[in-house]
């Protein structure tokens, strides 16, 4: 069943309309919403004139739905309801395949007479019977369902809600999955948006997508461009294999980008997505539980991120899952896959990743970095996997951070050194390494170490990768250091999950690529 990428068309008079179902077509639209709700001082002939334009417009006839929403469930503009019936039935008869209206207003008989007359004097349109809720889900949308099937048999149900928690979306998944023949079934809000692309996995009759982030009609909307480019939409059917990283926040990640570009290039039907998981080890444990008991969903491996990296290694632990033992001493993963034993195995690629950009980079061994005298700034997560990597090799590690107690902490733990920052001029290492965020766009001017104190001999490895030149590499260059940027180490990262998901190689060039465009941006 094919799943309809639609645009809403959500213009104010007739020659913007006009404009942007050109644009929509143009962007590879499936079917186009007229929401007439959106046009000032709305009249049946505006409604005629639209129709007739998409009809006969070169290239393509492509479906169209009516619809003249009611304010109180997301309307533009208050219109009458009978003006707003008046547009559905000249809708139809201009040659519209589809007509939405709201459940609610459709329960009254007078109303239902009027459209019912006017469906059947149209050779193809169909009632689309729609239900929102702008607040939370519903009560029960199985319940719902099925009174709309009472009430109007012949219409395709659209139940539609807002996600407050990426959880909220279970309800949705389980309805589409639990139901056939043409359904809407969907989340709003940002916590929703992967609910608009696993709608395509699960055959959903349509999928909403804005032409751009101005024209969208409801929040979590994706553009037509993010759909087709970044989420890959018209790959995506219900053998799909479904990944993405869990994190909050997570709109700026760039996994989805880097593994969907590598999918697609290796030719593998699976799709990266990114999952905003708010909330601590409760919220996460129900997201995991959630995905894990539906196999039919397809999620066969997963990414972890800021906050979620230690509830992974707890959440894989207490299911007697595989985890390797440094990821055990760090106490927290970033990769969590299904083994062919059908058991979870979780790892830790960030460790590996920053060891294999200084190994590589400083042309050295990891044996060559046992004692080697090695000074981290930062005591926070990344700090923490850097120096039990480091520590494991026997290098002599200082860790200087802001906060001592912290780096106090953390040295006491793996077994090394720890001092203020203003103790970083008599640093005599070899290799600096920073783990803060000082130097992290916006803050580009800021630099953690003073010029001063870079020396031809150190190798310099900035984990931050936005900038990858960071001012702190700049004047490492410039004091004629070697210099390690942060790409390095997330390319890395990134190639060893890949290589997890998907048993074959990356392309680091390709992965180098994307994460620099998708910084430009
Ligand atoms: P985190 O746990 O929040 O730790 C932040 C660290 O930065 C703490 O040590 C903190 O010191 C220090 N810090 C923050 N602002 C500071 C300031 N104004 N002056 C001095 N110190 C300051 O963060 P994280 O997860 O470790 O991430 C740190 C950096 O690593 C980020 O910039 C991120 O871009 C980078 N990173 C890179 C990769 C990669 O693949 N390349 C992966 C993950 C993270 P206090 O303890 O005193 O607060």
């Amino acid at each position: 069943m094919q799943t309809r990428l639609t645009v809403p068309i959500s213009a104010q008079n007739i020659d913007q309309a006009k404009q942007q179902i050109k644009e929509a077509r143009d962007c590879g639209a499936e079917m186009l919403e007229l929401r007439t709700d959106y046009l000032e001082n709305l009249t049946v002939d505006m409604v005629r004139e639209l129709v007739a334009d998409i009809k006969k417009a070169p290239g393509g006839n492509l479906p169209v739905i009516v619809t003249c929403r009611d304010k109180a469930e997301g309307g533009m503009r208050e219109y009458p309801q009978q003006l707003r019936i008046d547009v559905l039935v000249a809708g139809l008869k201009a040659g519209a395949e589809f007509i939405d209206f709201e459940f609610n207003s459709y329960m009254p008989t007078s109303n239902q007479a009027r459209i019912r007359v006017a469906l059947s004097q149209s050779l193809k349109g169909r009632l689309i019977l729609s239900a929102h809720s702008f607040e939370s889900r519903f009560p029960s949308i199985s319940m719902l369902r099925r009174r709309m099937a009472i009430v109007a048999p012949a219409a395709i149900p659209k139940i539609v809600y807002t996600a407050n928690h990426i959880n909220d979306c279970f309800d949705a998944f389980d309805l589409l999955h639990n139901t056939g023949g043409d359904r809407i079934v969907f989340c709003m809000g940002k916590a929703g948006i992967i609910s608009r692309i696993i709608a395509k996995k699960l055959g959903s009759f349509l999928s909403f997508a804005s032409l751009d982030q101005q024209s969208a009609t409801a929040a979590g909307q994706l553009t037509i461009e993010q759909f087709i480019k970044r989420y890959h939409y018209h790959s995506i059917n219900a053998q799909t294999g479904l990944y993405g990283v869990i994190g909050s926040p997570i709109a700026h990640s760039l996994s989805p980008a880097i593994h969907n570009t590598g999918f697609t290039a290796a030719g593998l039907n699976k799709l990266y997505l990114p999952l905003l998981v708010e909330g601590g080890s409760e919220e996460f444990d129900n997201f995991l539980r959630g995905i894990l008991a539906r196999g039919w969903l397809g999620f066969e491996g997963l990414s972890v991120t800021i906050p979620h990296k230690e509830n992974a290694y707890r959440y894989i632990t207490v299911k007697n899952g595989q985890v390797d033992p440094l990821s055990r001493r760090i106490g927290a993963v970033n990769t969590i896959v299904t083994g062919p034993d059908g058991r979870l195995r979780a790892y830790n690629t960030d460790y590996s990743a920053a060891m294999d950009s200084i190994t590589s980079a400083a042309n050295i061994t990891r044996d060559g970095l046992k004692k080697m005298p090695v000074s981290i700034i930062g005591a926070g997560g990344i700090s923490r996997t850097i120096v039990a990597a480091l520590a494991d090799t026997g290098a002599e590690i200082t860790i200087f951070n802001r906060t001592l107690s912290r780096a106090e902490n953390l040295a006491d733990e793996f077994n090394c050194r720890a001092a203020p920052l203003k103790d970083l001029p008599d640093t005599t290492a070899k290799l600096l390494i920073n783990c803060t965020s000082v130097g992290m766009y916006p803050n580009i001017d800021e630099t953690p170490v003073p010029q001063e104190y870079l020396k031809k001999d150190m190798v310099v490895f900035d984990t931050i990768y936005n900038p990858a030149q960071t001012l702190l590499l700049k004047q490492a260059k410039k004091a004629g250091a070697k210099t390690i940027d942060g790409i390095s180490m997330f390319v890395n990262q990134a190639l060893a999950q890949f290589k997890f998901f998907t048993g074959q190689d990356g392309d680091r060039d390709m992965m180098r690529k994307v994460v620099t465009e998708n910084l430009g941006h």
